[in-house]
């Protein structure tokens, strides 16, 4: 498209499904689009453009595509078939081509690392009249092409700092769609990171599906590990909270642990998926850590920081869990005490090797995964309990639901709302716990003063 020319007002809608990092790169697509006139909307209804960004990661999150495209061919027709739709992430990925074959009428199957070819695709779909598909791994990544000015995430907001996985658990589609691991350079993270603060981001989750497995090259030409990168982040004016996420247990370095301890602007919160408390099953998910490693990780981290807290995901019924299994994973659980942990059933993936394995019966699987969901619920409640009575350090985010609130998150990611009609936004606060409800907090505002860190 030529710059000068006259850009003509578009709707775009953008379906999210999936994870932190889907989300970031719907917020990248609709960036990439903005200077061909498009305009993120709210509904899909009348939108010049949707684009569904799919999670294949569980077979429930990949069939809920299907049902969702066919709700916007409906759509499509209304506008007489010149709405455009789009599938990206990971199903498109994954099943190219036969999304294609089963919903006919979507325009463009684009693959998580061709997001940057999106308004090249579109062209060639208005010319050709013809759906495009790219599902290849260029060998120039998509980070290359983000577009410089990017819109305004919020005062926390996520950025990319890795993608893809070489680890090949057994149960996993992640290595197959979302290519080899690969880290971004520290330079372009550090430049996104200070535009982001400029435009009044207070805190960054840095993001990857393996992201403690980062190494990228650093300011000087050296190979950066995520903890020198931390670090690094932690210098600019302005940004008060860092995180990452998601961890490897086998990836999780003395470096990254002591900067828990030493870097002041590291949440004392870590996501540490274990999976299972078996090593037989460990072993045969091919996790490349023993239960005694995060043991012994977590255990360390409570040393060097006391305050620590720990999130987890636990796959139920993987193909040779037996009782005995299964209560190793309990006890693990109970033992470690979590802040929150996500819990699913083992969902067989095409093409991934645990797949053509003996599979569980769903009625043992959902027996034993609510089990340990109503342990993981207990644990949940009795740590958001444990902070009533507590001042915690808040970092406000905007109003809340209702009027003469605001909202922020205490240092767990806990969302707390306070009742107040100052506006505190970007600010973090002193806020006194009064009330524990299953997802959120409710407090006081201790002090006027503002806190730097
Ligand atoms: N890289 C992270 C790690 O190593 O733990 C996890 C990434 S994966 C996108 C997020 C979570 O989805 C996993 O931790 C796992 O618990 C769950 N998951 C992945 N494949 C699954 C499957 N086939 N069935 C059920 N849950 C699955
Ligand atoms: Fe999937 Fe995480 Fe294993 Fe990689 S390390 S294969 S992303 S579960």
């Amino acid at each position: 498209m030529n710059a000068t020319a006259p850009k003509i007002a578009k709707k775009l809608h953008v379906v999210t499904h999936g994870c932190q990092m889907n989300v970031y790169d719907s917020a990248r697509m609709a960036d990439i689009l903005a200077p061909l006139g498009y305009t993120p909307v709210d509904a899909p209804e009348g939108a010049d453009m949707v684009i569904m960004n799919t999670c294949h990661i569980r077979e429930r999150a990949s069939d809920k595509v299907f049902s969702a495209l066919g709700r916007l061919r409906v759509l499509k027709e209304d506008t007489g078939g010149q709405m455009m739709i789009a599938v990206t992430g990971c199903v498109a990925q994954a099943e190219g081509e036969i999304i294609l074959k089963r919903a006919p009428y979507v325009d463009l199957v684009v693959g998580p690392q061709a997001y940057h070819r999106l308004p090249e695709l579109i062209a060639q779909v208005h010319r050709s009249q013809n759906a495009a598909i790219d599902t290849d791994f260029p060998v120039e990544t998509k980070f290359d092409h983000l577009p410089e000015a990017a819109a305004f995430q919020g005062v926390i907001a996520n950025l990319t700092i890795q993608e893809g996985c070489d680890k090949f658990c057994s149960f996993c589609v992640v290595p197959y769609t979302r290519g080899a691991e690969s880290s971004r350079p520290a330079a372009s993270i550090i430049a996104e990171a200070k535009r982001m603060v400029a435009q009044g981001t207070r805190e960054i989750a840095l993001l990857g599906q393996n992201v403690n497995a980062y190494h990228g090259e650093g300011l000087d030409g050296s190979t950066w590990s995520l903890a020198r990168l931390l670090e690094e982040l932690a210098k600019i004016p302005g940004l008060l909270r860092l995180r990452y996420t998601t961890s490897h247990p086998s990836d999780m370095t003395e470096e990254l642990i002591l900067a828990h301890r030493d870097n002041p602007a590291l949440m004392p919160f870590l996501h540490l998926p274990v999976q299972s408390g078996s090593d037989k099953i460990l072993a045969a998910m091919n996790r490349k850590h023993k239960a005694d490693d995060f043991r012994r990780i977590v255990a360390r981290l409570r040393e060097v920081r006391p305050d620590m807290a720990f999130t987890s995901d636990f796959i139920i019924g993987h193909p040779g869990e037996t009782e005995q299994d299964f209560a190793a994973t309990m006890a693990l659980v109970r033992e470690t005490g979590f802040a929150l942990a996500y819990s699913f059933n083992y969902s067989p993936r095409p093409g991934t090797p645990a797949a053509s394995l003996p599979q569980i019966p769903d009625e043992v699987k959902n027996a034993r995964l609510y089990e340990l969901q109503a342990e993981l619920r207990r644990q949940q409640d009795a740590f958001n309990a444990g902070t009533v009575g507590l001042t915690t350090k808040v970092l406000f985010t905007g109003t809340g639901r209702y009027p003469g609130q605001i909202a922020g998150r205490s240092l767990y990611a806990q969302p707390v709302v306070v009742d107040s009609s100052e506006t505190l936004t970007g600010q973090i606060r002193h806020v006194t716990i009064t009330h524990a409800n299953p997802n959120s907090l409710l407090g006081t505002l201790d002090n006027k003063e503002i806190i730097a860190a």
